[in-house]
């Protein structure tokens, strides 16, 4: 749905928010809008029950409580929201206190999560906005300005300061139904526009993931980045290099996990941004004069978001195999010309790239295991013949079948070899239905190659 169509309240004038200065000590801070429900168009059968029930007992219990980013952003763009962000003065021991079903998790900054079922509703207390260092003389930025501490209580406006963008920093009041807005995101939201709140080049150096975070939204909601925003993002992307591995991981699986991977990948490389999430694949589409690595990743990334729509499964271990398979096969190119077997030098070379790529980006071995069997398979693919059989019983043959025919369509290999194999599997079906564990043990062999432990 478009996003226009379902925007329904007067647009007031927002003083504009882009002159706080979130790390000032004196900031000067501007006065909130209030939205009443009858201007705008958040209604309360779009919620979640789960979530009306925890903001009903915060507020009778005297606390104030509010729905905020995300759920409200999608709520107000006619979209379902992922989730449902509770945020309030209610201290987390108080909201424990309030719900038999609630978990407090975190141990720096402490969130409640409330539980029903399969859904949680996750309820945050109100954080202050920090400031470069306090009273006693503790940083809270680092040299770089990445934020330290984030842990502290405060009001509202704090609250809304410290967000990311306008957009996600709008609060749904159940106290009156009313939208408040510190930062001019019913504006932004009204004019497709994803905007930073306080100074970009700072906020992007406290938490250089933002910049990650501004891709995503940018392609998941079709808004555009403003100007100001932009500028920076070039610039700052290597600081993307300091941010702990496990956290980009999850990054990642956001970004090309959500139905936008093309789109995604497409803008990543436009801001400079995916270089820093896949080193050893940039440098190979830079040096590349024939293009196919680049068709492969864009089919690869298409047909993910196809099958993210079809609702079929999709896994971490096929993507990274994906962007990963121009750096192996020049890796294993490289190791065949110093005299290494070809399957040998494919084992080699996929253990060996998948422990680069670990330095950069965390990847639990459930998915790199199966990603490299992927790359050694593909060299049994290419000789059909009479081995063939045996090739349609392999766990992870489907994968591999998959991502040959990915190759075919980017051009790699012959479109024939990609038909050939479809073929043998309708004449043996009763072989590549065989359940996923092996039926009979497998031959000791010495010196199997690619068994070393992974770096
Ligand atoms: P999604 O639909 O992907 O869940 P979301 O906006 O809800 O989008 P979350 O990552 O769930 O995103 O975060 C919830 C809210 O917390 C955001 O809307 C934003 O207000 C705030 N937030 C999250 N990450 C950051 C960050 N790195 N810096 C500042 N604020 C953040
Ligand atoms: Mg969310």
């Amino acid at each position: 749905m478009h996003w226009k169509a379902v925007v329904l309240y007067a647009l007031p004038t927002h003083p504009q928010a882009t002159n706080v200065s979130i790390t000032g000590r004196n900031e000067t801070r501007s006065a909130a809008t209030h939205i009443p429900r009858s201007e705008h168009s958040i209604s309360r059968v779009n919620i979640s029950p789960n979530a009306l029930k925890v903001l009903y007992r915060l507020k009778d219990a005297g606390y104030q409580a509010h729905l905020v980013g995300g759920g409200v952003r999608d709520l107000l763009l006619g979209r379902e929201p992922k989730d449902f962000d509770v945020a309030t003065d209610a201290h987390p021991d108080d909201v424990r206190k309030l719900f038999r079903n609630c978990r407090l998790i975190g141990r720096r900054f402490r969130l409640a999560h409330v539980m029903f079922g399969r859904e949680v509703i996750e309820v945050a207390t109100f954080r202050a906005l920090q400031v470069e260092s306090d009273e006693d003389g503790d940083q809270h930025v680092d040299d770089e300005g990445r934020i330290l501490r984030d842990n502290v209580f405060g009001d509202i406006e704090g609250d809304a300061f410290r967000r990311d963008f306008t957009v996600n920093a709008l609060y749904y009041n159940v106290a009156d139904f009313s939208i408040i807005d510190f930062t001019g995101g019913m504006a932004d939201i009204e004019h497709g526009m994803l905007r930073l709140i306080g100074d970009p080049d700072t906020r992007f150096r406290e938490d250089p993931v933002r910049m990650l975070r501004a891709v995503r939204f940018a392609t998941k909601l079709g808004f555009r980045l403003d100007p100001a925003t932009e500028r920076p993002i070039k610039e700052l992307a290597p600081l993307l290099g300091d941010i702990p591995p496990a956290r980009l991981f999850d990054e990642m699986i956001k970004l090309f996990m959500s139905g936008s991977a093309l789109a995604n990948f497409e803008m990543l490389r436009h801001y400079d941004l995916f270089g820093q999430l896949f080193p050893l694949t940039e440098q190979s589409l830079a040096h590349e004069e024939n293009h196919f690595p680049l068709t492969l990743i864009s089919r690869g990334m298409a047909n993910t978001d196809d099958r993210i729509e079809q609702g079929k499964p999709v896994t971490p271990a096929f993507l990274f195999a994906v962007f990963l398979w121009q750096p192996v096969r020049e890796r294993a190119a490289q190791l065949e010309a110093e005299g290494q077997h070809p399957a040998q030098a494919m084992q080699h070379a996929g253990t060996q790239i998948i422990a680069e790529q670990a330095a950069v980006m965390a990847t639990p071995r459930r998915f790199s295991l199966p990603m490299r069997d992927i790359w050694v398979l593909q060299l049994r693919l290419e000789n059909k013949g009479r081995r063939s059989l045996r090739v349609l019983s392999h766990p992870r043959f489907r994968a591999a079948y998959d991502f040959l025919l990915l190759r075919a369509e980017a051009g790699e290999v012959p479109v024939s070899l990609g038909e050939w194999w479809t073929e043998f599997q309708e004449t043996n079906p009763q072989q590549s239905e065989q359940p996923l564990s092996r039926t009979r043990p497998r031959k000791r062999r010495r010196n199997r190659p690619g068994r070393k432990s992974e770096g």
